[in-house]
């Protein structure tokens, strides 16, 4: 668990949680955030690492999912039972969250269910949010799922691009992917001013030479499709 900066930390996610979790952040201060909140089966690390920073559970005013998917947001179920934290997701991957879809939500590449979670509020491209101290403008970017989301923001002279999984995330209909549009969001964020990013899996950190990166993944998206991806909970030995 660290401070990426100010108050920016990363509490969830490889190294930190379950190895399944996706990443996720803390925007700390009076009105604690959580940016994506890791699954269900990371959910009693997330409450230490948490409390590490000083905060509770109940704390937490809101979350804010990058996008529906089982290793980001199925936590929310957990944390729903002992906090008032609001749930807002982009309209895109709203249904699948309320209705607990194995598919769309991913759960079925852990081989868990997904807790059915409602959603207090949507969030939409082009809207700024207020976390903590910062202003983090929501960008819409499906293509990993529908409902995808990246959050933008600037720290003092540093632009912050959080992607979720828009960067780097896998492909499959069932869980809501489209190339096309995909290329077209990636196009988008490349049009932003900034310099780190951090994407949903991985060490949660804030990678520096951000751009280049990403347009390495621009370039690499597509090329090549793997049909004998394993699921996550699955080791085939021979
Ligand atoms: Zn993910
Ligand atoms: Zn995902």
């Amino acid at each position: 668990m660290g401070r990426l900066i100010e108050n920016l930390y990363a509490v969830a996610g490889s190294g930190l949680t379950h190895e399944w979790d996706a990443s996720a952040y803390l925007v700390a201060g009076d009105e604690p955030v959580l940016i994506d909140c890791g699954s269900t089966v990371g959910y009693t690390k997330l409450k230490a690492n948490l409390q590490q920073i000083g905060y509770a559970p109940k704390d937490i005013r809101k979350v804010i999912a990058t996008h529906g998917h089982w290793d980001h947001v199925s936590g929310m179920a957990l944390l729903r039972e002992e906090s008032d934290a609001e749930f807002l997701i982009h309209e895109a991957d709203r249904r699948q969250v309320e209705s607990g879809d194995t598919d769309k939500t991913a759960a079925f590449l852990y081989n868990e269910p997904f807790p059915k979670i409602a959603v207090d509020g949507l969030i939409q491209d082009g809207e700024t949010l207020r976390l903590g101290d910062y202003d983090f403008e929501v960008i819409h970017t499906p293509g990993h799922s529908l409902g995808s989301v990246s959050l933008y923001t600037r720290i003092h002279d540093l632009g912050i691009l959080i992607v979720g999984d828009t960067v780097w995330g896998g492909f499959h209909p069932r869980i809501g992917s489209d190339i096309d549009k995909w290329e077209q969001s990636l196009d988008r964020l490349l049009e932003l001013d900034f310099d780190v990013f951090t994407w949903g899996h991985g060490q949660p950190c804030l990678i520096p030479e951000a751009k280049v990166r990403i347009q390495e993944a621009r370039r690499q998206l597509g090329v090549y499709f793997h049909p004998w991806f394993k699921p996550f909970y699955r080791k085939f030995t021979y």
